[in-house]
């Protein structure tokens, strides 16, 4: 009798201990988020686009945040004061094309300078320098001449809403943060308020998840990639 009060005593000692140990040990929910944070990059295409997008800047500003414009060389043009915004307040600045009439696939060489040449020009002459910036190409349209010309990394997607067509901040957001996943490139215009309203709301409700958003060149950079002239970067994770 003795002997199995005893057993049963150093069971149950030895499993409160345990579950103490274990209880003690693990990491709880907020702990794991802290350890293993996860970064997206927010992208607008076909910009800069007057108070449209001066109200994604100051919210972005408002929460930190920093993005990625591609812009259209054009539109740089007639509003070089916020593409001195951007690069003043940290976002990172890309090219989009010209005028966004077609995709830069199947065009001329001319065509390709006319679009590309011209816009970084433009950029250059704004920010006042020589700078290194990446493609988004129209459409998600390339091919082996646009990859040999481009000379600098393109930048497609992992995530699309498809905002400019459904211009519905609540399926814009839904979207978004149903797909968003360590790494994704998120794909957005700052060519409508639905889109900016969408954005801010995506932000605050994919911060609270333990995501931070980041430049697609910061992305890359974080997750040890090496952005190569020519290459199409999906994601993080994913080029070709
Ligand atoms: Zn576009």
């Amino acid at each position: 009798m003795n002997f199995w009060k005893t057993a049963v005593c150093w069971a149950v000692t030895g499993l409160t201990t345990g579950l103490l140990l274990f209880a003690l040990c693990s990491p709880g929910r907020a702990d794991v988020a802290a350890e293993e944070p996860k970064y997206v990059a927010l992208t607008f295409d076909d910009g800069p686009k007057g108070r449209i997008t001066e109200t994604l800047l100051d919210g972005l500003k408002e929460r930190g945040v920093h993005a990625s414009f591609f812009l259209i060389g054009n539109l740089a043009e007639q509003y070089p004061e916020l593409v001195q915004r951007m690069a003043r307040e940290g976002h990172q600045i890309g090219l989009h094309s010209y005028d966004h009439l077609a995709p830069l696939t199947g065009i001329t060489r001319a065509e390709f300078d006319r679009q590309i040449g011209q816009s970084r020009t433009i950029i250059q002459n704004i920010l006042g320098g020589e700078r290194e910036m990446m493609l988004r190409p129209p459409y998600g349209k390339v091919d082996d001449n646009l990859r040999s010309w481009c000379g600098c990394p393109m930048v497609l997607w992992s995530v699309d809403p498809e905002d400019w067509y459904y211009q519905d901040p609540a399926r814009e957001i839904e979207s978004v943060c149903s797909a968003a996943c360590d790494g994704a490139i998120i794909l957005l215009h700052d060519t409508f308020p639905e889109t900016v309203e969408a954005a801010l709301e995506i932000i605050d409700r994919l911060h609270q998840e333990g995501y931070y958003f980041v430049t697609v060149e910061e992305l890359l950079r974080l997750n040890g990639v090496e952005p190569q002239t020519g290459v199409c970067y999906y994601s993080a994770g994913q080029w070709k």
